[in-house]
């Protein structure tokens, strides 16, 4: 795998391959957030306008409503059991397959043996750490705010920035938006308000972006949220440390939906004096774990060394095997390891 993020050469040498491309195939990671779809998708609005036979957007698992929205959705093909075929077929007569935001192939969910298998050359933008080399070319830094950041500095140092169009704006803003936790986090720079610019100047209307993601919550949604929070977090002042555990009844009691969890962990953070929360949830009899944190402590440590995850030191996920209240239970049993670098961050 070579890394091409400012080289000239990779980079023409990526078009080159693009062009010639009969048959693509983009991919992004399973349960896709803003910046997965962001970027997948500004990808493909803006491949769509080079004269390319096929251009397809294979997202490994179903997605959420509150991503439904964006443009290019109804042309997706998600990898379930009435496309898996189809979508088989298309990986492996791709000539050239994209992978955006993430690098690591466990990330593809049951696509991954499809697209390591596939012939097809393999480039894979991201800004996660720790990539795995399972491409051919990889576009990283992992010091980027997203995925769709560095789709745009591709697109314009390819010299394209005219081919952001509306549809490819909106996707991007949208990545930029989600993933900065809405011009929040850390790597919320000045070069990501400057993008932010560009964008709103090609016609984004950040009203509009911001209601279609976060304000078309149901009324039972909202009910959930409130039975979460008041009866499934806990929080550890010893350790500044706020967890949540929600288990599959609980879900189907509340008909909570693909998606409905989602931010729920960041609560946890809005505590005074709070550096790290954590949220187990039950699904199909997996524990799918999100953790969050602030300042130095490493979040993507813990996902990497305890729970067969990873991603950033401020947001990162895993997951696990053992029962809900087992994997819990792991959890607090290393908190008396993490507590001296718990206590270390400022407030
Ligand atoms: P989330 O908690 O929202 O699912 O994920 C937080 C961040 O960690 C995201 O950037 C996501 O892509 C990454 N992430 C989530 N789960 C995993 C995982 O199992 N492995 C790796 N490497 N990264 C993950
Ligand atoms: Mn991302």
């Amino acid at each position: 795998v070579e890394y091409f993020t400012d080289d000239k050469q990779k980079l023409d040498l990526y078009l080159d391959w693009t062009k010639k491309a009969k048959n693509i195939v983009i991919t992004s990671h399973q349960n896709p957030d803003g910046d997965a779809f962001g970027s997948a998708l500004g990808l493909w609005n803006y491949l769509k306008q080079f004269d390319i036979e096929k251009v397809t957007f294979i997202s490994p698992t179903d997605y959420a409503d509150f991503i439904a929205w964006m443009p290019g959705v109804p042309a997706i093909v998600v990898y379930d059991n009435k496309n898996k075929a189809l979508a088989n077929e298309l990986i492996a007569e791709a000539d050239l397959i994209f992978c955006t935001d993430f690098s690591s192939g466990s990330r593809m969910k049951d696509m991954k043996d499809a697209v390591l298998n596939s012939f097809s050359k393999k480039i894979i933008i991201d800004h996660h750490e720790q990539p795995e080399s399972f491409g051919d070319l990889l576009y990283w830094n992992e010091h980027a705010s997203s995925t769709c950041e560095l789709i745009y500095q591709m697109i314009v140092k390819l010299g394209h920035e005219s081919m952001i169009d509306l549809d490819v704006a909106t996707c991007l803003y949208t990545g930029l938006l989600t993933d900065t936790g809405s011009f929040k986090y850390p790597a919320t720079t000045p070069e990501v308000h400057n993008i932010a610019g560009k964008l709103l100047a090609k016609g984004v209307v950040p009203s509009s972006i911001n209601r279609s993601l976060f304000d078309q919550n149901d009324f039972e949604k909202l009910q959930f949220l409130g039975y979460v929070l008041s009866k499934k977090m806990t929080y550890l002042p010893e350790y500044r440390v706020c967890y949540t555990s929600i288990s599959e009844k609980e879900l189907k009691k509340y008909n909570s939906k693909n998606g409905d969890t989602e931010g729920i962990v960041n609560y946890g953070l809005s505590i005074a004096g709070s550096v790290m929360s954590a949220i187990f949830i039950e699904k199909e009899g997996l524990i799918k774990i999100s953790f969050r944190s602030v300042h130095d402590f490493s979040v993507a440590d813990l996902a990497r060394d305890y729970f067969e995850g990873g991603g950033h030191k401020n947001a990162a996920g895993g997951r696990s095997n053992l029962s809900l209240e087992e994997t819990v239970q792991k959890f607090l049993t290393l908190l008396p390891y993490l507590k001296s670098q718990l206590e270390l961050q400022p407030n």
